[in-house]
């Protein structure tokens, strides 16, 4: 395109050059930037690029995900799989690690790149497609898996999929009899909200239970588009939950959760999860402290609706599952259970037994 004329039809911006030209980062952290998008996948699309405001230089949604220097220091705490999915792979593409359930990563790529994410030395654009013959092999292993009732399709986002291919593993998946749940991860209704297609809806379709758990941040992301998106999701039977990352300087604020929780439940999304970060390298300018996240839902308990709280959960390390956090309200004494008035931070006293039944 020559130079100044305008550049009308938006597009994903993919690297540093085109993140400069949109106007996003100054040309001079273009060298920096290089040497991430060297090791960290970025893409913002037209969908996101809306919604960033560019008179903010602390806008919430730019926070993640443009790029920044600070993801080239790793700290010693963080790692490259803080969640451990590799020695829970029984076969290529899929996870197993709690009993009833097991993920299927059929690719890789997302439609955004959170510069926060925590398969980030993973996810790209390029590989991590399964191949027909590895994607039949890793249904094989679900239908020959009888304790598995839930498949969860992550990746990667699973909305990336070709309708065709979406519809395939589906319908694999429905004909399991001990498969009763099918459960996909998306940032799709939020960041690119335009692939929620007919064809994509039709792939979605089976007689089998489908949840669908949409990953937002901030209450801007419930653009029009997104929810135009989860409606026609949710009118196609499919139960909406939402999770989210607390993030420094995007959402640590008990007002801004509130506004994200409030912005899912109007679109029909129940909050499910708040996770705590992972500790994943270049990642250290989103951490929020536990007890930080701990005080901030303190604060809205009792302010928002039950139906918009999540549990808040930290995925352990070396794969000892997702554990809630809390916050707690109840404390055990010698022989009474303390616990903590929600609306107005009062004492109660619960004694342990009021009979001797036994
Ligand atoms: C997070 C996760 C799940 C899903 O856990 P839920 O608590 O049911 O949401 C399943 N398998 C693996 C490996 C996971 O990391
Ligand atoms: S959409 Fe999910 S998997 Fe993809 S980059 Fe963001 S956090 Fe990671």
């Amino acid at each position: 395109m020559p130079d100044g004329a305008p550049d009308l039809k938006p597009r994903t911006l993919r690297d540093p050059a085109s993140l400069i030209k949109a106007g996003l980062v100054p040309p001079e952290a273009g060298p920096a930037l290089r040497r991430v998008s060297e090791r960290f996948a970025m893409a913002i699309t037209p969908a996101v690029q809306a919604l960033i405001d560019r008179d903010d230089p602390a806008d919430p949604i730019a926070r993640q995900y443009v790029p920044d220097a600070a993801e080239l220091v790793t700290l010693p705490d963080e790692r490259s799989d803080p969640t451990s999915d590799a020695p829970f792979t029984p076969v290529k593409g899929v996870v197993h690690r709690y009993p009833d359930r097991a993920l299927l990563k059929p690719l890789l790529a997302c439609p955004v790149y959170c510069r926060f994410c925590f398969r980030r030395e993973v996810v790209g654009p390029d590989g991590g497609l399964l191949s027909e013959a590895e994607l039949d092999h890793a249904l094989d292993w679900f239908a020959a898996t009888p304790q598995v009732r839930e498949a969860i399709l992550t990746g990667g986002d699973p909305l990336m999929l070709s309708p065709r291919r979406l519809a395939h593993i589906l319908s694999r998946l429905s004909a399991i009899p001990h498969i009763d749940v099918i459960r996909l991860h998306s940032r799709v209704p939020v960041a690119a909200p335009d692939r929620i297609s007919r064809d994509l809806l039709a792939a979605l379709s089976t007689d089998k239970a489908v949840f669908l758990c949409v990953h937002a941040n901030h209450e801007r992301e419930f653009s029009a588009a997104a929810k135009a998106a989860l409606r026609a999701l949710c009118q196609a039977g499919i139960t909406l939950l939402g999770q989210s990352v607390l993030l420094r300087g995007v959402n640590d604020s008990s007002q801004a959760l509130e506004n994200l929780f409030r912005s899912m439940l109007a679109s029909q999304v129940k909050p499910y999860y708040l996770h705590q970060l992972d500790r994943a390298p270049g990642t250290a300018r989103f951490e929020v402290p536990i007890a930080e996240g701990l005080a901030i839902l303190r604060a809205l308990r009792g302010r928002i609706s039950g139906l918009a709280w999540p549990t808040y959960v930290l995925d352990l390390p070396q794969g000892a599952g997702k554990a809630p956090l809390g916050p707690d309200f109840a404390r055990s004494a010698t022989d009474e259970w303390v616990i903590e008035g929600p609306l107005d931070g009062s004492s109660h006293h619960y004694p342990h037994v009021i009979n001797d039944f036994g």
